[in-house]
């Protein structure tokens, strides 16, 4: 007999909503992570007591609808609105205004075209450019969507940005949580048997369901699902799907060099903003803490473009974006973000997988299955894949 109904393996957003949704339907489940914690691209980090700062995702919605039904309180109260501060450019050292990019004219002449087609097989770039015009397109959106995704967002499958969600209105429109959304993510995993420090090695096919192998020890269960990132996945799907998983495998993972500062709230001239818009510099975005003000500190994680800029060169620069000098970092940390670099062909490979697997005790949910966000990734799995 297995020893469990279902395994979970890793512990990001995916992981805990499948993992929380399975005991909800009353099945004995257990989560294994690799690290040690939970949250996986919901990184919080607490440089100071009373401070923290997310590394990864910063921001989540009322649209997160999958997620909020996990939330312990039902009125929500737990969740922190986020202030209203908006995203730049910076334009001679100032903030700039998105709005202040937008070709009106172009916009208004190619938009009767562009309305209402199919995004399906396009990609982002292909999208936009006809809605809003390839002006638009560069000078804007591709910035933009960079800024959003960490990683140049033309080959983006259309039909996963922005998808329509309904929006669960009790709840805080943008929201974090006390102890960030890691500490959210945290939360929603309580009561669950959660392993960290646990790092599948391989998976196989047993008599009444699956087989795992740690580094220590193995597990049985009647049904697994594989939430851990994409190439990991690929590795453990080898013998069981090995030409999907061979194709899975070929998926680039965008890398994101992340450097995060914190700073005396009196030395940054760079007024409050939840974020800016790199653009043609070498960072996709600089995220600030603004939207969770600080009488004392402020912080932000600089996304860079990968392989740009040394560690002195980062520090340069995240010092002349916010009007200080690098000697007034008061913290600061580094962490490589990874992030699949989806297109459209990823849709696809995501509708092959779902079915090639429909017969097999194995499940598979992550970011590369119906989107990037923490929404989209959650909605698959608390399908269970
Ligand atoms: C810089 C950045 C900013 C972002 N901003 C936002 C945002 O503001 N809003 C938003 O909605 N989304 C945002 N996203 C996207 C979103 O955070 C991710 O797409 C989502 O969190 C991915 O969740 P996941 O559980 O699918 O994968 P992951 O978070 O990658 O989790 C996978 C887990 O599996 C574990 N693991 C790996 N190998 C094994 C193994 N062998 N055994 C066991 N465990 C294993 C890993 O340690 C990890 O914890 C951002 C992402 C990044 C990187």
């Amino acid at each position: 007999m297995p020893e469990f109904d279902l395994i979970v393996i890793g512990g990001g957003v995916s992981g805990i909503t499948a993992a929380a949704y399975a005991r909800r339907a009353g099945r004995n489940v257990v989560l294994l992570e690799a690290g040690d914690r939970l949250g996986g691209c919901c990184h919080t980090w607490h440089p100071v007591a009373d401070f923290w700062l997310e590394l990864g995702a910063h921001t989540a919605y009322n649209s997160y609808g999958a997620l909020l039904a996990l939330n312990p309180d039902t009125a929500f109260g737990n969740l922190i609105p986020r202030a209203k501060v908006g995203y730049h450019f910076l334009k001679a050292g100032k903030p700039q205004s998105p709005f202040g990019r937008v070709g009106f004219l172009e916009a208004a002449l190619t938009l009767p075209f562009g309305l209402g087609k199919d995004k399906a097989g396009l990609d982002v770039e292909t999208w936009f450019t006809r809605l809003l015009g390839r002006g638009n397109w560069q000078r804007l959106l591709a910035p933009a969507f960079a800024a959003v995704l960490s990683q140049a967002a033309g080959p983006y499958p259309a039909e996963w940005l922005f998808k329509r969600k309904q929006r669960i209105k009790a709840a805080p429109r943008k929201f974090t949580h006390a102890g960030g959304l890691q500490g959210w993510l945290t939360e929603l995993a309580t009561g669950l048997d959660v392993r960290l420090g646990q790092p599948v090695q391989t998976l196989s096919m047993a008599d009444e369901g699956v087989r795992i192998v740690l580094a220590e020890g193995e597990l049985s269960a009647r049904e697994v699902v594989i939430a851990a990132p994409l190439d990991v996945a690929a590795g453990l799907l080898e013998h069981i799907v090995p030409e999907l998983a061979c194709r899975l495998r070929a998926t680039v993972m965008a890398e994101i060099e992340t450097h995060a500062v914190v700073v005396p709230a009196g030395k940054v001239k760079l007024p409050p903003v939840a974020g800016l818009i790199g653009g043609d510099d070498a960072y996709f975005s600089a995220v600030s803490r603004d939207y969770l003000a600080h009488p004392d500190w402020r912080g932000f994680a600089f996304h860079f473009k990968p392989g740009l800029l040394d560690g002195d060169a980062r520090r340069r620069k995240m010092a002349a974006v916010l009007g200080c000098e690098p000697a007034d970092f008061a913290y600061e940390t580094a962490k490589t973000n990874r992030l699949p670099a989806l297109t459209p062909a990823s849709v696809a490979l995501a509708r092959e997988l779902r079915s090639a697997l429909a017969d097999t005790p194995v499940r598979l949910v992550g970011n590369y299955l119906n989107g990037l966000s923490l929404g989209d990734a959650a909605v698959y799995a608390a399908q269970g894949g």
